[in-house]
């Protein structure tokens, strides 16, 4: 165990809780019917049984909820769940209800009647557990109600929904700020399974927790190969349909950008495989359809777009792949997680080219117009209270331009609407848009290089989360890692001209371990013998053959922080001669000459 987040000292404000520690043993088996806890569960458990503010991230499927829910049961008194959806809210309190815990829920799919009894039993003390939508604080008189018997434990589950940094922002969870003060002195979980630092930072300011403890685990997923190819967006159709092509990488779940791209793919598919398309723009009984065909295993493979989240539980999914550069890692991680929920080996396929950057750019701009665009919409603002409509008649912008611009100025308090009528809001606006817009930028932005940078994938994502108690070892699984193992990449033995590079670039780190890549290109390739993209092939290679380790550093100019890569000496550097298993990636520059050749031919 932990001895860190256990102190004896904790014991002392230990208040309601059982001293010994088999008896959370006792109630997890009475209770839950769980005979033993799962990594790191004990210790979530101890610290908020001992009254520790806590931000828990551990993925999805993980067992979180345990961490709340049995530290609620041993602290007696109700437990307070703020959820983001009705059906996480009816699913939990039915799991409850079932093991024969008294708990309520009070969302706006409830009837005022309902709502008012499950009221009537927090009151009285009867609850165990009472689940309340975040938008329940809003309604005049909750948050007094609440106060009046207070909880002795609050859990914020989908914690990150209150971050602007987080990918699911939500503005009632920014309100829990301001409520939480009156229901202390219980102490507060912060649930999620996608936060980054920056975002875990934002939750626990947001909550205002006190001195919180971060428990951060379980992101390495030792059974999914993760492999990351270059190839232009008419090539990609092509490379999916020949993986899918064997049985043994079915089922298969495929990600492509847009509706459009899914149906497309779906009907290439479908001349060799049972496959379905689903997304968004679908209906409701198609989709169920859908979802119920492929967890029956009668069709083989889904082609989804990304932006529709999935409710899919589905345990022998073999292979997922991602026709386009994904937006964020965290969303990238989560859909990768879909692949091997049954512990066999699987495989992640992400297909991308530069191109995909331009077209995330594109988008970016046109969700986050420029700050000049909304601060004319504050201008109309000075002095008056708008009808909704006049302000828009005011702007003269196109209805989707405004429409965007006038949602961010209200999630940033720049206006307030309420009752048609719009005023100019109080916030600092500004600034905090800036921000929100630069940090979608960087996710991207981590996104791209994560792709391009020749480490140890599954390695480099744990990094990226920040993951406690990871081995920090490569996944020997991935293409980086194992690329005799790929399914997509294709490589090839270095030509004399890449090996002679590979030794100047080794014979340079002999002498300066550590340099930037672009400092590494100045100083060994200043006669121009090789671009710079060719240099990246060539360190690909030497990095998958172990001979340098290639990793993130940074540095601060005017404020803003420049990531780059700087290339070390690995394993196999330290003899003069180059490592015979070498292999350069067949790049799509070099397969179009081929095509090329072969069509003159
Ligand atoms: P998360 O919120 O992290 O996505 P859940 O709390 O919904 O995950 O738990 C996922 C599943 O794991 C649930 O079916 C839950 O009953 C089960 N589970 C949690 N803890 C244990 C445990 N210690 N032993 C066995 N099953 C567990
Ligand atoms: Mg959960």
């Amino acid at each position: 165990m932990n001895r860190e987040i256990w102190p004896e000292s904790l014991r002392s404000i230990d208040r309601c809780s059982p001293e010994r520690p088999s008896d959370l043993h006792a109630l997890l088996e009475s209770h839950f019917g769980f005979s033993s806890f799962r990594s790191q569960q004990e210790d979530v458990c101890r610290a908020v049984l001992a009254g520790k503010d806590v931000v828990l991230v551990m993925p999805t499927g993980a067992g979180k909820s345990l961490c709340y829910q049995l530290p609620g049961i041993a602290r007696g008194g109700t437990t307070l769940v703020i959820s983001p959806l009705i059906a996480l809210m009816e699913d939990q309190v039915a799991q409850l209800a079932a093991r024969g815990i008294a708990a309520e829920r009070i969302h706006s799919g409830r009837s005022r009647l309902d709502s008012r009894a499950s009221c009537k039993r927090y009151l009285e003390g009867a609850l165990d557990f009472l689940f309340i939508a975040p938008e329940r604080l809003r309604v005049p008189g909750f948050p007094e109600m609440l106060a009046r018997r207070k909880p002795t434990l609050v859990a914020v589950d989908e914690a990150h929904c209150i971050s602007q940094w987080g990918h699911d922002f939500r503005r009632d969870y920014r309100m829990l700020g301001a409520h939480l003060p009156r229901l202390r002195p219980a102490p507060i979980i912060a649930l999620t399974a996608t936060a980054t630092p920056a975002v875990q930072n934002d939750i626990a300011a947001e909550l205002a927790l006190c001195a919180p403890l971060r428990f951060i685990h379980g992101f390495r997923r030792t059974n999914i190969g993760v492999e990351i190819v270059t190839r232009s967006p008419s090539e990609r159709a092509r490379v999916v349909c020949r993986v899918l092509g064997d049985g043994g990488r079915r089922p298969a779940i495929v990600y492509a950008p847009t509706r459009s791209n899914a149906e497309d793919l779906a009907k290439e598919l479908s001349r060799s495989i049972s496959v379905a398309a689903y997304h968004a723009g679908l209906s409701a009984e198609v989709r169920e359809n859908v979802q119920q065909q492929f967890l029956e295993g009668k069709i083989d493979c889904i082609v989804a777009t990304i932006a529709f989240g999935m409710g899919i539980d589905k345990a022998n999914v073999r292979t997922v792949i991602h026709t386009a550069l994904p937006a964020t890692i965290e969303g990238y991680y989560q859909e990768i997680g879909r692949a091997g929920r049954d512990g066999k080996p699987s495989r992640a396929l992400l297909l991308h080219s530069p191109v995909d950057t331009k077209i995330h750019a594109f988008f970016l701009e046109r969700d986050y117009p420029q700050t000049e665009i909304l601060s004319d919409i504050t201008k109309h603002l000075a002095h008056d209270n708008l009808p909704l409509g006049d302000l828009e008649a005011h702007c003269n912008l196109a209805p989707e331009i405004f429409a965007r611009a006038l949602d961010k100025l209200i999630v940033h308090g720049g206006v307030v609407v309420e009752g048609g009528m719009v005023r100019a809001g109080t916030g600092n606006w500004r600034s905090a848009y800036e921000r929100q817009r630069d940090h979608k930028r960087e996710q991207l932005d981590k996104m791209r290089r994560f792709a391009d940078k020749p480490m140890c994938r599954m390695l480099s994502m744990v990094e990226h989360f920040g993951d406690q108690n990871d081995t920090g070892e490569p996944c020997g699984i991935c293409d980086v890692c194992a690329p005799t193992a790929c399914i997509a990449e294709s490589f090839r033995a270095p030509r004399a001209a890449e090996q002679a590079a590979a030794t100047r670039i080794l014979e340079a780190l002999r002498e300066r371990d550590g340099r930037a890549v672009g400092q590494l290109h100045r100083d060994v390739f200043a006669d121009g013998s090789l671009d710079r993209r060719a240099l990246e092939h060539v360190l690909g290679a030497l990095a998958r053959a172990n001979a340098v380790r290639i990793a993130s550093d940074s540095f601060v100019k005017d404020g803003v922080t420049i990531p780059f890569f700087r290339v070390w000496l690995a394993g196999k550097s330290h003899g003069s001669a180059l490592p015979s298993d070498m292999r350069i990636v067949g790049d799509s520059a070099q397969r179009t000459g081929k095509v090329r050749r072969r069509a003159r031919a």
